[in-house]
């Protein structure tokens, strides 16, 4: 295992002594990374399985592998325009001056990831920081061993030890990591550790990203397609067994239309898993621990009377660790599950009697991360883009946000700070620095005292016009 502050060190003075790495250079960096991910694409694959105790290869390659080949093509393919010089207005009294902003890379970037995505979440940061010009360290999950240890021989034979390294280990390491002065740090996981996170960054100064978690809600409104809502809401909540930091927690449902809801959802969630936990496409839960708290939370909610509902054709397998997805109809707001971000294929629905109180019951709770509205009136998802607060929204679908690269990611208020993907991702890892060129004649002159006479009088006149 490497020790996080040697490596540090290490990085740092090699950015001292070569601070800005060119286009080219930043290219074959991201070369390299596509090389090598593809290269280690099937040890990823097997070891993401073996460390859910079952996920598919199917969904590993498209959650894991395509989604961070596609950030690490977007980042090679607009770099060069993103690193140029933008030149920017200057305001009339400042003319002749010329307004800059200077791209610059930071330094050297942490990056550490969560378990769920266990390699697009390290990857994806990685090149957007590769993109900008820096160096990076990665601490990916202690949850997802086998895929942190094919990740950092992946990464440790195919950079310097001064451009790239991955440190494996567990908490104490990660909040050892957490304590190095980074001159970028971006966490992925939740709040609870983002705030740990934020209070050892606070100590050297150095800025975070925090992508965190939190309860993202779907509003079905009363002009939804519900069969087409149902379909999408079904799959946002089973992919990846539902540990999905963008997956919908809950659904706010018109009170009439709760139980045709269930019905829809589970009748869509039984077309894509037909065999349903017994389907080869249906992702296990990452531990014992966490699978432990999602029958707890299951258990509670019956136990406080809320009904639930679920298609699963065959009894479990024992010692699987596979969640039969169940739908919860209106558990009592004060159950785990309605309190606690669920991250597993549990999904409560609950009834509003107007808009104005499904309003209400979100703007209630944290800022989520992301928030889905259904809606074919216009209005209606109107309503919730302008009198709701959120990371990002999907209207008419599930966690597909995420996935445009134009849009920046991140989260608001308990959900995260600062965002990534795309240009986004090059700006947070970059220095934005602001450049002004003074031109050899200009009117700076007349902010030097004396203030007198004709000056003070062009100064007053200046306030006038400003
Ligand atoms: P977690 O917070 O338990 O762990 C995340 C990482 O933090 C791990 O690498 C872990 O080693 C490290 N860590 C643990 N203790 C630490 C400490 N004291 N200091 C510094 N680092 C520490 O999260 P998780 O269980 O791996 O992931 C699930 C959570 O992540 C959910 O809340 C989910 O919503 C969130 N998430 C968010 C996003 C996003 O993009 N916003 C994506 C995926 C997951």
């Amino acid at each position: 295992m490497t020790d996080p502050t040697s490596a540090f060190e290490l990085m740092k003075s090699t950015h001292a002594a070569a601070p800005i790495a060119d286009a080219q250079s930043r290219m074959a960096q991201l070369d390299a990374l596509e090389a090598a991910l593809l290269e280690y694409e099937d040890a990823l694959v097997t070891a993401m399985s073996a460390d859910f105790s079952h996920r598919s290869p199917h969904e590993c390659r498209i959650l894991d592998i395509t989604t961070s080949l596609s950030d690490i093509r977007t980042n090679r393919k607009h770099l060069k325009r993103w690193m140029r010089v933008q030149r920017v207005k200057t305001p009339l009294q400042f003319k002749p001056a010329k307004s800059e902003i200077h791209p610059q890379p930071l330094g050297v970037v942490g990056v550490i990831s969560p378990w769920n995505f266990p390699v697009y979440l390290a990857l994806a940061p990685m090149a957007a920081a590769l993109a900008a010009g820096n160096r990076v360290m990665i601490k990916p999950s202690e949850l997802s061993p086998r895929t942190s240890d094919v990740l950092a021989e992946m990464i440790s034979a195919t950079f310097p030890a001064d451009v790239a390294t991955v440190i494996t280990g567990g908490a104490d390491v990660a909040a050892a990591f957490s304590a190095l002065p980074f001159d970028h740090l971006l966490f992925t996981g939740s709040t609870a550790v983002g705030r740990k996170v934020a209070q050892a960054a606070a100590r050297n100064l150095t800025p975070v990203t925090l992508e965190l978690g939190g309860k993202s809600p779907v509003i079905l409104m009363p002009s939804a397609d519900l069969d087409r809502a149902a379909r999408r809401i079904a799959w946002g909540k089973t992919t990846n067994a539902g540990q999905v930091c963008v997956g919908p927690d809950y659904v706010l449902v018109p009170r009439k239309k709760m139980e045709m809801t269930a019905d829809a959802i589970l009748g869509a969630m039984m077309r894509l898993y037909p065999k349903g936990t017994a389907s080869d496409d249906y992702s296990a839960i990452i531990s014992e621990r966490h699978l432990a708290r999602l029958h707890a939370m299951r258990d509670e909610a019956k136990d406080r009377g809320a009904q639930i509902l679920s298609n699963e054709p065959t009894a479990p397998v024992a010692g699987s660790r596979k969640f039969a997805p169940i739908v919860v109809l209106d558990p009592p707001p004060d159950t785990a599950m309605m309190r606690e971000e669920i991250f597993g294929p549990i999904l409560p629905l609950i009834p509003y009697d107007t808009p104005e109180q499904a309003l209400a019951f979100v703007a209630a709770r944290d800022h989520p991360l992301a928030l889905y509205v259904f809606a074919e009136d216009k209005d209606e998802q109107d309503l919730w883009l302008d009198r709701s607060i959120s990371g990002g929204v999907t209207v008419n679908d599930t966690v597909i946000h995420v996935s445009v690269d134009t849009l920046p990611f991140g989260g608001v208020g308990a959900s995260g700070m600062g965002a990534y993907h795309g240009q986004a991702g090059f700006e947070t890892f970059s220095h934005m620095k602001p450049v002004l060129r003074q031109a050899r004649w200009n009117g700076m002159f007349v902010t030097e005292p004396p203030f007198k006479g004709w000056k003070a009088r062009a100064l007053n006149a200046l306030r006038k016009v400003l």
